[in-house]
């Protein structure tokens, strides 16, 4: 089957059995190849909707999962948007379709080298990768309006939601009792956010601190 075939047919499901409306995001998902952001060995299997290993450890996500935290977030087509957790590039790769500007953080300095090489490939020239680590955010470029953070957290970190807009969301996975739950964090005024549950999910932790290689 050719990759674009099984796209479309990626793109059905995910309306159809994960119940993702906005256009804009499935639109995005069909136009963005995601088997460059696997090994070549994995793209049989780039288009079901698994997590595939990215090596370090490390996992691209589900297409439900980006789609869903991707509908979650909103962009805008001027939107400035940061990601924590770059990985593959892929949820970058998708953001990049629909914001103004993509600002993305990876704390293994050999998986934001290797994002940097197929985001520039696919041509998404607004998406800037850095390695470093993202639960700091990026301070030199933010305000942002919409944050979106692809690795556990314990608690929304404080600087990222300092460093939303008021009206910014931040979609962020955070780990409680009873496993992880994807939050949304909507900020409302200059000190006041409000928190909402959106759904159970499974990422790896959020580790803070200078990463295995990082700059
Ligand atoms: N969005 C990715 C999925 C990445 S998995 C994709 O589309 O492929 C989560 C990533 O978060 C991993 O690569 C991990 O190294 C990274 N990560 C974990 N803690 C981090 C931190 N504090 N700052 C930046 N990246 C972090």
């Amino acid at each position: 089957m050719r990759f674009s075939e099984a796209r479309r047919r990626m793109v059905v499901a995910l309306a159809r059995e994960h119940g993702v409306r906005c256009e804009r995001v499935l639109r995005a998902l069909l136009e963005v190849p995601r088997h460059l952001f696997v090994d070549e060995a994995l793209w049989p299997r780039a288009y079901a909707d698994d997590a595939l290993p990215i090596g370090h450890g490390q996992t691209i996500s589900k297409p439900s999962t980006v789609a869903r935290m991707t509908e979650a977030l909103g962009p805008g087509p001027e939107d400035r948007v940061l990601e924590v957790g770059t990985g593959s590039g892929y949820q970058a790769a998708v953001l990049g379709r629909l914001a103004g500007r993509v600002y993305t953080v990876e704390r293994i300095a050999a998986l934001a080298v290797r994002a940097r090489g197929v985001l520039n490939r696919v041509g998404a020239v607004h998406v800037v990768v850095r390695p470093g680590d993202g639960a700091l955010g990026w301070p030199g470029e933010g305000p942002f309006h919409g944050i979106l953070v692809a690795a556990a957290a314990d608690r929304p970190p404080r600087p990222l939601l300092e460093q939303l807009v008021v009206g910014g969301r931040l979609v962020i996975p955070v780990a409680g009792a009873g496993g992880q739950e994807l939050r949304r964090v909507v900020r409302e005024g200059e000190d006041a956010w409000r928190e909402e549950v959106l759904e159970a999910c499974r990422f790896v932790p959020l580790v803070s601190g200078a990463g295995q290689g990082t700059r």
